[in-house]
């Protein structure tokens, strides 16, 4: 009868309060990182940076690139667990003319979200008209000829023993990996990790990232990924800004429980920010009373997602966020997740 309910109810915001208190704790002890360890990481990084810009400018002074720049969570303090990565963006130039950029839905490939970036104008402007005509293959830049470059420039020609000395740093490049990759050791117990990322900026705005498509390689080769980033972390950040919300709270207890969960590594960042950003459209109290009730229906709308097989980009719906799991992957996330709901606690036990 109506006593039953009533104890349930209380029993369920009771279960509710001790996760919300968990949540939080888990916030303050694992996933929040101290300020002086941020301020650290940021500063062997912006070394690098300075060293390789210097490098570059004195080495190649006809490559045509716009200044480089460090990005990624570390900047827009939504990292997690550890200050040990960030981006090094390495923007190309590129001729108007000779080059135009076509979405990977108007391809063979069909895949929105990354695109081709066709050679123009050969008859007028042959090979070698362009700087990157070097990393031209059949016809188009190829992203994976541009990170050959730099990966010749920077585990090959630069002499990193020597940079690190002076910076009182170990550095050494990362082998093998997909990106390029510098392992920074900048204190005994301490290693940052920056990726280059090489960087297109289109003429209407869009951000390519030469940043491989995860599966069948051969045939995705050529394309060039769309980077979301900037746009999503601002809309997510203006949204808690307008009503004091804890989406970013929520964002970043969500990439911790990814990290510290092998079952759940396969789950980035942008897709837990867009998963964030879809639920925000159909949930309007963020406030931080509320934030176990919005964790619980993040992890559910991400069950969700996942037996749908796709999780569409807030900012660009045609784009699968899932499109590069595969389907054991996607089930096995599922599952993971599926289970976690009636226990959720158990993905924040570290
Ligand atoms: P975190 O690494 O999980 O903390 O997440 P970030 O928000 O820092 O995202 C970094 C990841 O996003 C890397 O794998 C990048 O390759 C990818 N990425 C895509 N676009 C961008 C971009 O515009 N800037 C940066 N820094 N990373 C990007």
């Amino acid at each position: 009868g109506g006593s039953g309910i009533a104890q349930s109810n209380m029993l369920r915001a009771r279960m509710r309060l001790s996760l919300q208190e968990h949540l939080w704790e888990f916030y303050r002890n694992n996933v929040n990182i101290p300020a002086e360890e941020q301020a650290m990481a940021r500063r062997a990084a912006l070394d690098i940076c300075a060293e390789l810009r210097v490098f570059l400018h004195a080495k190649l002074p006809d490559m045509p690139l716009r200044e480089m720049y460090l990005s990624g969570s570390l900047y827009d303090d939504l990292q997690v667990v550890t200050a040990d990565h960030a981006q090094l963006m390495v923007p190309l130039i590129l001729e108007k003319n000779l080059w135009s950029s076509i979405p990977g839905e108007d391809t063979i490939m069909n895949v929105p979200g990354f695109w081709l970036v066709r050679r123009e104008n050969l008859e007028y402007f042959p090979r070698n008209s362009s700087y990157w005509d070097r990393c031209m293959v059949g016809g188009y830049l190829s992203p994976k000829s541009v990170l050959e470059v730099f990966d010749k420039l920077v585990a090959g020609s630069i002499n990193w023993p020597a940079i690190g000395s002076v910076l009182d740093y170990v550095i050494r490049p990362v082998v093998p990996s997909e990106t390029l990759t510098l392992e920074v050791q900048y204190e005994t117990d301490r290693k940052l990790y920056v990726d280059f990322l090489p960087l297109l900026v289109m003429e209407d705005g869009t951000s390519l990232i030469a940043k491989p498509h995860r599966l069948a390689a051969e045939r995705h080769e050529n394309l060039w990924r769309q980077s979301f980033r900037v746009a999503e972390t601002a809309r997510l950040r203006a949204l808690d800004q307008e009503d004091g919300g804890c989406r970013c709270n929520c964002l970043k207890v969500a990439k911790a429980m990814c990290k510290l969960n092998p079952a759940l590594n396969r789950l980035n960042s942008s897709q837990l920010t867009n998963a964030i950003l879809l639920l925000s459209e159909k949930e309007g109290d963020w406030t931080q009373e509320a934030l176990a009730d919005r964790f619980l229906q993040l992890l559910r709308a991400l069950v969700g997602h996942l037996e749908a097989g796709r999780l569409p980009c807030a900012l660009s719906p045609k784009v699968n966020l899932f499109c590069e799991l595969t389907e054991q992957e996607v089930d096995e996330l599922g599952y993971t997740l599926y289970c976690a709901l009636s226990d959720p606690e158990g993905l924040l036990r570290t």
